[in-house]
């Protein structure tokens, strides 16, 4: 497609939002399954219905969904990233009692509500993709902004919950790939930013063999979602493989959808997933990914 006949930086932005929403809808059923318990329950997992083991209604979206827009509020209440803010918005959110939450988030707003201090110390251990799941409106936000910029607020929402160099740097090379998308660039370039990420960090090398039943670590997150990326054309092939691989499969989908989003644009979406998606998600989800755009101009942090 050609760079004009590509959708604008706002139309990509909702694309990646309500990609978001539906990768985590949709994988939220299988997670935890391995690809044979889900080949033998739902042949090829398609369909956005619910279930799964937190028995969630059809459409109904989880913690990768929620903390993103907990972000995203943060974020357009400070005009900015200020983890402070931003800590606050998460443990507003964890007082509303999820349907799901990670432990190593779990732990960082505990922390934070002791301490008061937004930010954990840094730890080997918490390499999780819990910080990566919800970064999409860092992003948004912060597309117009030099590298360091965008790395700086990357890491001030990140260390709320997870201060570990590999999931910063998995983090980071997500950021800039959905920013490549956003602003029309072709999946050359964003294969180009997963490769820089593999040769910097040899862990995260990702073409050696097939990831299935990924677990809740970033590499192995990112692993399976760049081959689903790379090696399917269009939304909905990407998607399905990714949540098919099963394992943390809500969080493959969620971070596969805002790329693949954000590249395809909202139209490629499919309309059957779209139309299951919870309503008031879909309508935040829109309604934030158009204000953090408009955010990207006026920023004071
Ligand atoms: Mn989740
Ligand atoms: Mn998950």
């Amino acid at each position: 497609m050609s760079v004009d006949a590509c959708p604008g930086i706002g139309q990509r932005a909702v694309g990646a939002y309500l990609g978001l929403a539906v990768g985590d809808a949709l994988g939220a059923t299988v997670e935890f399954l391995t690809p044979r318990e889900i080949r033998e329950r739902y042949g090829v997992h398609r369909d956005i219905c619910g279930g799964g083991w937190l028995r969630l209604k059809p459409g109904q979206v989880t913690d990768d969904t929620q903390m993103s827009l907990a972000l995203g509020d943060a974020i357009l209440n400070s005009r900015g990233v200020d983890a402070g803010a931003v800590a606050e918005s998460f443990s507003d959110w964890m007082r509303g009692k999820p349907v799901d939450i990670g432990n190593t988030v779990r732990r960082g707003l505990v922390s934070y509500r002791s301490s008061g201090k937004a930010v954990v110390p840094e730890s080997e251990y918490d390499a999780g993709n819990g910080a990566c799941m919800r970064c999409l409106p860092i992003a948004l936000a912060y597309w117009r902004q030099p590298e360091e910029k965008l790395c700086t607020a990357s890491r001030l929402q990140c260390h709320v919950t997870h201060n570990n160099a590999v999931s910063d740097a998995g983090t980071e090379t997500v950021l800039r790939m959905v920013v490549a998308a956003l602003t029309g660039r072709p999946k050359e370039s964003l294969q180009q930013l997963a490769d820089e990420l593999a040769h910097r960090h040899a862990v995260f090398r990702y073409m050696e063999r097939r990831v299935e039943n990924p677990g809740g670590w970033i590499v192995e997150t990112l692993q399976a979602v760049f081959q689903a990326v790379f090696s399917n054309h269009g939304f909905e092939s990407i998607l399905v493989d990714v949540v098919n691989r099963g394992g943390d499969a809500d969080t493959t989908g969620a971070i596969a959808g805002m790329l693949a989003g954000a590249y395809c644009g909202p139209d490629a979406i499919p309309d059957r997933w779209l139309e299951v998606l919870d309503d008031d998600t879909r309508k935040a989800c829109r309604k934030q990914a158009l204000d953090l755009i408009s955010l990207a101009g006026q920023l004071v942090h």
